[in-house]
């Protein structure tokens, strides 16, 4: 998210030519048993350099001052802040103190071409090399396994197995401004997948610097739960990969792993946390017994609540039907799903001057833990109850964006919301504008297609 020398005058990258292996199915593939997420022959793996926040660097679109700007903010914040609630100084500085955790790592080797966390998997700090124990019982394995990311400060935890397609066909380099091989240890076998909650009362602020504090937290705490699991699993003699942003793509993972659902909104919803959760990945060869995708009933919820397409500022989410339609590059090719438009929402984030989590926020699943009724709500999501649970829902107004001032008072009694949030159901004005749109942009490319 942070500052890495950005080249403003920099050309599209050479691509470096990743070693393409054919990994597409002959024939659509279901993703881990989702109704939403399926693999087509034309599925192509994706490259790190077409990630947006990568292309705030490379691409002539992408990298400009203001781009520059709100990167550098994250670590050097600009002397001139928004006197506007949510926006202030100190709105800012409570967003930017947990971001030195992660930008530490990112910056630690910087010399030898490495943004840990960001681009590049986290160093191996002093790897022992010590014979594998031997585990005779993977079932219990991964029980320790989970148990200890959990004592680590881990809310979630699932294993699965290693698969080639989520891994980045090429990783990005910032000193080159170009793609540059990912090289893996031979003999991965699994993937343990986290996630970390992030905090309910910052998000409903979103979208804000008050709100950002709370992906920034889940960075911060990501990186030291990934860094002291992989060296427990170092220690015991096996690989141990951890990836935070960087090497693999992080949502399918979780959802193979059992974490949650696919949402419309493009990130994964969980039973307790909704998607205002932080995702994190260890890649590893240890003999470990995997979990299995469950089905919640997000998919079926989805279909009925478009809450985060109706709420996203650009509109940037989609209003429609899973399908292969692509926006852009930072699209992955070949994959059926509902799909969001990363270069409006990488736009909004630049001109608001932080990241916004009104998809986290507005989401029915997103609720406190610890309230009776939330737990109800969510409850009745996963049964034929739930247009129910979405009228409820509208009803009590959990959804509205509340006042940062308001955060900071801690008076939760008189918390002002601030802008009233849309309701859940179809908005056919919002879902006609985006169909044509794509029909737009696919004659484009059609045009474009015969002309070459
Ligand atoms: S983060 Fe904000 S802008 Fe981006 S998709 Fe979600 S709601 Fe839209
Ligand atoms: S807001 Fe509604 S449509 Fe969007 S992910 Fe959550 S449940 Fe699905």
């Amino acid at each position: 998210m942070a500052e890495a020398d950005p080249d403003l005058s920099a050309e599209r990258p050479d691509v470096w030519a990743p070693r393409r292996r054919k990994l597409a199915p002959s024939k659509p593939e279901a993703f881990a048993k989702q109704d939403t997420l399926s693999i087509t022959p034309d599925f192509e793996r994706f490259e790190q350099h077409n990630d947006m926040f990568c292309r705030g660097f490379w691409d002539r679109d992408f990298s400009n001052k203001n781009v520059a700007k709100f990167f550098r903010s994250f670590v050097k914040p600009s002397e001139r802040f928004r006197d506007k609630d949510g926006f202030t100084q100190r709105d800012y500085a409570l967003r930017n103190g947990p971001w030195v955790v992660t930008e530490m790592f990112a910056e630690m080797y910087k010399s030898r071409n490495q943004r840990d966390g960001f681009w590049d998997p986290f160093t191996a700090h002093i790897p022992p090399k010590v014979a594998p124990m031997p585990v005779e019982d993977p079932a219990k394995a991964a029980r320790d396994v989970k148990r200890i990311a959990k004592l680590y400060g881990a809310d979630l935890v699932g294993i699965t197995d290693y698969d080639e397609r989520l891994t980045y066909a090429s990783g990005y380099s910032a000193r080159s401004n170009s793609c540059k091989a990912i090289d893996l240890p031979e003999g991965l076998t699994n993937v343990i997948v986290f996630a970390k909650s992030m905090d309910y009362d910052l998000i409903r602020t979103s979208p804000s610097a008050t709100a950002s504090t709370a992906p920034a937290m889940g960075y911060a705490h990501d990186a030291t739960i990934l860094l002291a699991l992989a060296q427990y699993i170092r220690s015991l003699g096996y690989e141990a990969v951890a990836n935070q942003n960087d090497t693999t793509l992080a949502i399918p993972y979780a959802v193979k792993a059992g974490l949650g659902e696919y949402g419309r909104s493009g990130l994964v919803v969980t039973k307790k946390y909704g998607s205002r959760v932080r995702l994190a990945r260890i890649l590893t060869n240890m003999p470990l017994a995997h979990d299995t995708p469950k089905s919640l009933g997000v998919a079926a919820t989805c279909n009925a609540c478009r809450r985060c397409a109706n709420n996203c500022p650009p509109q940037a989410i989609d209003h429609g039907d899973p399908s292969d339609f692509v926006y852009n590059r930072s699209n992955i090719k070949g994959v059926k799903k509902w799909t969001t438009d990363g270069e409006k929402c990488f736009t909004f984030w630049v001109s608001k001057g932080t990241d916004c989590a009104n998809c986290i926020r507005t989401c029915p699943y997103n609720k406190p833990t610890n309230s009776a009724l939330g737990k109800t709500i969510r409850w009745m999501l996963g049964t034929p109850l739930r247009k129910w649970a979405l009228k409820l829902d509208d009803r009590l107004r959990w959804h509205d964006q509340k006042s940062g001032e308001g955060w900071w008072r801690g008076d939760k009694k008189h918390w002002e919301t601030v802008a009233k949030a849309e309701d859940h159901p179809l908005n056919s004005r919002k879902y006609e504008m985006q169909m044509r749109l794509r029909k737009v942009l696919e004659k484009k490319r059609a045009k474009e297609k015969a002309e070459l």
